[in-house]
């Protein structure tokens, strides 16, 4: 498997965990946009939205609750946050497996460029 985030799962590549459980790992982006860039995946490869089914979407219910829990943990859930999936070229995805951006601790642009 030659995808940069299943590394990142199985500890081939070191990042900065900030959660871990046994359908989910959640990083510090290696190139923050904001005080607070972490990305969360499912540890199961899906490589983007476009391979989001009823078999397989619990776990992007599942990611959504454990941010909902970082968030409140990091204390940004008052002051708000940003959710971001990049899906394919145009939308900007850059490692084909599918992951959320959690931005925040800053006031954030939209729209987006
Ligand atoms: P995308 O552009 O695909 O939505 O987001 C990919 C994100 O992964 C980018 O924000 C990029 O900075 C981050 N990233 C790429 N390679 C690495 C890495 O090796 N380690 C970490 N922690 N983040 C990475
Ligand atoms: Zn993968």
């Amino acid at each position: 498997n030659d995808c940069l985030f299943c590394k990142i799962i199985s500890g081939d590549i070191p990042s900065s965990k900030i959660f871990e459980n046994e359908f989910v790992y959640a990083f510090k982006d290696i190139d923050p946009q904001a005080p607070f860039h972490a990305i969360i995946i499912p540890k199961e490869h899906i490589s983007s939205m476009n391979e989001i089914n009823e078999g397989n979407s619990e776990i992007i219910a599942h990611i959504f609750v454990v941010i909902n829990k970082l968030v409140k943990e990091l204390n940004i859930h008052e002051t708000g946050y940003r959710i971001i999936n990049n899906c394919g070229k145009d939308g900007g995805q850059t490692v084909n497996h599918i992951h959320f951006h959690i931005m925040g601790q800053r006031e954030l642009k939209w729209p987006p460029g």
